[in-house]
């Protein structure tokens, strides 16, 4: 086992037994994410639902069901990819989390990304996207990445938005195509220099994305 699993797997039981917001008395298990510990891409929803709650796995419902159709639909499986919440327990008839607890939970949130290091950073919905994204419309920006450092941030739709509406269903495919371009754009190495570029003239340069 290597040291970012077994970090990985320490996060993991901490959450499964934590107490720090109001959530962890209504839950039935804590939902701390699934997949690879050195995953290219990492999803992160909202909350569990009712289905996630009584099986301790995110996404394992009707969303998680249009998830996987995504990820199949860029030549990928659902265990190639890490797949996490903003708020690792269930909020009560499914409401919005709150504050508080999004603002307990973060923590975790935050050592997944450290721990895992993903390339690409999925946001599902408006609650994911707010901590990249603060004070933006998920209507307007959907599908258009950010760089962050040495990865990117890629809000969309929440799944459970495309079941809701087969618009939103369709955006959300097109925007599911941006995740093989980016990866392909991350791992293209850096252009060489022309053979035949002029000598440095002072003048100004080409900003390098690396
Ligand atoms: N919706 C989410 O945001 N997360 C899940 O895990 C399931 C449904
Ligand atoms: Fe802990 Fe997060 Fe669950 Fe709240 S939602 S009890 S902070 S794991």
């Amino acid at each position: 086992m290597n040291e970012s699993e077994r970090q990985l797997g320490v996060l993991t039981e901490q959450v499964n037994t934590c107490v720090k917001c109001p959530l962890s008395k209504t839950r039935t298990l804590a939902v701390p994410g699934e997949g690879p510990f050195d995953p290219d891409i990492m999803f992160v929803g909202e909350g569990p639902g009712f289905h996630e709650d009584k099986q301790g796995r995110p996404f394992v419902g009707q969303a998680g069901r249009f998830l996987e159709e995504l990820i199949t639909s860029i030549g990928m499986r659902r265990d190639q990819v890490y797949i996490t919440n903003v708020v690792k327990c269930r909020p009560p008839e499914n409401r919005d989390p709150a504050p508080n607890e999004m603002a307990a939970c973060a923590p975790y949130l935050d050592r997944q990304m450290a721990i895992l290091s993903p390339k690409i950073i999925v946001t599902l919905g408006r609650y994911s996207m707010a901590r990249h994204f603060p004070g933006q419309s998920i209507t307007r920006i959907h599908g258009q990445p950010k760089r962050e450092g040495n990865r990117f941030i890629l809000p969309l739709f929440h799944p459970a938005a495309g079941l809701r509406s087969p618009d939103v269903a369709e955006l959300t495919r097109q925007d599911f195509l941006q995740i093989p371009m980016l990866l392909q754009q991350l791992r293209s190495p850096r252009p060489a220099p022309e053979p035949d570029s002029q000598p440095d003239d002072g003048g100004p340069k080409q900003l390098s994305l690396f």
